[in-house]
């Protein structure tokens, strides 16, 4: 009997369906793979452009970079409590200067590098 027989006769009591159904899981893991590397390099491209963002420099005293002068003194305008009650609740307040002394915040990137690091005179 010819090999061409034999081909035939698997595929007839279902080993063609066995095939089929073989390719086809294939297919499916491969385009799930596919899916997934998409989505890491999805993620991946996201956490890099995450890391490009500079932090928002904001001190330890919640107020912005802007709000510091060179000296690093915070000059927000903030509420001083002057009166309390029994419970130690601040009842009135009266305007005043943030204490801060000095920002404590990350800086920004444009002040971390403005130095000129070589000297090209
Ligand atoms: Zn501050
Ligand atoms: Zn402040």
């Amino acid at each position: 009997m010819d090999w061409f027989w034999w081909v035939l006769i698997i595929f007839w009591t279902g080993g063609f369906a066995w095939v089929v159904d073989n390719v086809r899981t294939a297919l499916r893991h491969r385009h799930e793979r596919k899916l997934q590397l998409l989505e890491a390099a999805k993620q991946e491209r996201l956490a890099v452009e995450a890391a490009h963002q500079p932090p928002e420099p904001v001190c330890g005293c919640t107020h912005h970079l802007a709000k510091h002068d060179k000296r690093g003194l915070c000059h927000e305008r903030v509420e001083v409590p002057t009166a309390w009650d029994e419970n130690k609740k601040p009842l009135r307040f009266e305007a005043g200067q943030c204490n801060c002394q000095q920002y404590v915040g990350p800086q920004p990137l444009s002040q971390v590098f403005a130095e000129d690091l070589t000297d090209r005179a």
